[in-house]
């Protein structure tokens, strides 16, 4: 049963059924149908990614899209990929989810008071959206930002791509964002205050990237710090 009363479950489903990006929903059925070699014995989810987590969460994790063999595969957020290995498993060591691995929607994995989604619901080619579809799918963010709102405190935004897309999200859904828009910077913080309610903390944060995590960019210990502070912040316990 759906014990959802939040509405989160409700546009989650609206978003999976998403078909508004001709190039994207044309490119995630292709990967879906073609799959790689290692996959082959999987069906992919080839649909939009829903966020993860739950529905009164406190902190907001904004990617920037699904990766073509994870979240596309997978049907979650940062599911089976490299990316969302390095992501969960710091999640864990900071007390923030329930296991450090994240394989298949089905692994078990919680998240506590953390949430997870991304300002691009479809995996494009390249991992680069074109500015039109990121424009169009910014609405389901703003919609996600709008029923997350009475509980969320602070976001972790990864890498300036996501945070070039959010920032106006974040100004939609009732939060000012300032003019100049601040730049995305690893460890930077805003605040942005509320329209007519608490204000939201801003977090910068290198994208766990292979290309990042790989070359030492992004450290594991840089990752944790980020998570544990911007989740104090936000009221939540983190180690
Ligand atoms: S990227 Fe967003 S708006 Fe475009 S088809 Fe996917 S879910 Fe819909």
């Amino acid at each position: 049963m759906d014990t959802d009363t939040s509405g989160l479950s409700a546009l989650d489903r609206r978003i999976a059924g998403c078909r508004a990006c001709p190039r994207l929903v044309a490119w995630r059925e292709e990967v879906a149908r073609t799959k790689r070699a290692a996959f082959a014995d999987w069906t992919y989810w080839g649909r939009p990614v829903p966020g993860f987590g739950p529905t009164d969460a406190r902190l907001l994790i904004v990617g920037l899209a699904p990766a073509a063999h994870g979240g596309n595969r997978t049907g979650r957020m940062f599911t089976g990929d490299r990316s969302g290995d390095v992501l969960y498993q710091a999640l864990y060591d900071v007390g923030l989810a329930s296991q450090p691995t994240a394989v298949a929607a089905d692994d078990g994995l919680e998240l506590y008071g953390v949430r997870v989604t991304s300002p691009v619901h479809c995996a494009p080619p390249a991992n680069k959206p074109t500015p039109a579809e990121r424009d169009t799918c910014r609405s389901w963010l703003v919609q996600e930002l709008g029923l997350l709102r009475p509980t969320l405190r602070a976001v972790v935004v990864l890498g300036a791509f996501g945070w070039q897309a959010a920032l106006p999200a974040f100004g939609e859904a009732g939060w000012t964002v300032p003019r100049p828009r601040p730049a995305f910077a690893h460890g930077g913080q805003v605040e942005l205050a509320g329209t007519d309610g608490p204000g939201l903390h801003l977090f910068g944060c290198f994208h766990v990237s292979q290309r990042n995590t790989f070359t030492g960019r992004l450290t594991p210990e840089m990752l944790r710090e980020v998570l544990r502070t911007a989740a104090r912040t936000a009221g939540l316990p983190a180690r």
